[in-house]
């Protein structure tokens, strides 16, 4: 196949995962690693190659691909990286890492060589399995022709936002993004949680809404999570707080105070300390009574 790359996935949790298997089917030569080996292993199967550490799963890489809990990980993991990076290579930072890990990274790159292209992803487990994220990324030029093949595997559109990648132009749309996803998970969580307080019958609350200017899909994907007590991860209470942190942060060094973010990431807290660290955001729910 003509485009067929050597690609390096750094990271095989929820999203990296589904991201790896995609490559996969779409041909590329696809080597993984991951902290935990047995979530790199389960990935053979579909015949990624399965390597020890991040140097050895980037050795001979055309893309390198990280998607790692947060920007000190990502990091972490590019500088053990470091003996088998080939300059040239393009690294594709999916991470949600946040704004103030991006001169590190892209600091990094420039050490190494390479081709540093922010680019986070819109969508969560669904849309990874099925190749339909939105990437957001921000890189030069040059990394477009070896990117474009990888992210027409993992998404189903690539929305551009200029050429340097250092500026986190991507991630702080990111940041946006997800400040939004946040608040409608975290409105969802507290209006169900209110209804049982009260006695309401909550498929009433989402009767009364459906269909008019107050509805919204992304409202009934966490409420039948809620009302269904089924919390299968798409996107976990740890990582949901991780990026809340990020956004409140993200807020404070811009001069822009978010109420919403910071009693999110509180609820996020205490989701966690109640023991539903691993379960999907939708968890949320539980912060709104006690353990
Ligand atoms: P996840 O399933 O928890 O995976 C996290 C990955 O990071 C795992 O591979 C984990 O390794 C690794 N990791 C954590 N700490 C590490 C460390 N110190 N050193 C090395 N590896 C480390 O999370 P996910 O949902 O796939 O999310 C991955 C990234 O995508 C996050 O930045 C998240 O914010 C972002 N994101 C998630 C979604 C979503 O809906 N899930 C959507 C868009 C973006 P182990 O397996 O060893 O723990």
């Amino acid at each position: 196949m003509a485009d067929q790359l050597a690609v390096a996935v750094l990271g095989t949790g929820i999203m990296g995962a589904a991201m790896a298997r995609n490559l996969c089917r779409a041909g590329h030569d696809v080597r993984v690693w991951n902290r935990t080996p047995a979530k790199a292993e389960a990935l053979a199967a579909d015949g990624a190659r399965v390597a020890a550490t991040p140097a050895e799963a980037v050795t001979g890489a055309d893309v390198v691909l990280t998607m790692l809990y947060d920007g000190p990980a990502a990091l972490e993991a590019m500088t053990a990286a470091g003996p088998g990076l080939r300059p040239g290579a393009v690294w594709l930072q999916s991470t949600t890492a946040g704004v103030e890990a991006i001169p590190s990274m892209a600091g990094l790159a420039r050490q190494q060589g390479l081709v540093f292209v922010d680019a986070p992803v819109l969508g969560t487990k669904g849309p990874a399995e099925k190749g339909q994220l939105v990437i957001l990324a921000a890189g030069p030029e040059e990394a477009r022709g070896p990117a474009t093949p990888v992210l027409d595997a993992i998404g189903s559109r690539t929305v551009w936002l200029g050429e340097d990648g250092g500026t986190g132009a991507a991630t702080r749309l990111k940041l946006v993004c997800n400040s939004w996803v946040l608040a409608i998970t975290g409105g969802a969580a507290e209006a169900l949680a209110l209804a049982k307080g009260l006695d309401v019958d909550p498929r009433h609350f989402l009767d009364a809404v459906s269909g008019g200017g107050l509805d919204c899909g992304y409202l009934h994907v966490k409420s039948d999570a809620i009302l269904d007590d089924d919390y299968d991860p798409s996107f976990t209470v740890v990582t949901a707080g991780k990026d809340a942190r990020l956004i409140v942060e993200a807020g404070e060094a811009h001069g822009v105070r978010l109420d919403l973010a910071a009693a999110n990431a509180e609820r996020f807290r205490r989701a966690e300390a109640q023991g539903h660290g691993d379960k999907d955001m939708a968890a949320t729910y539980f912060a709104s009574f006690d353990a």
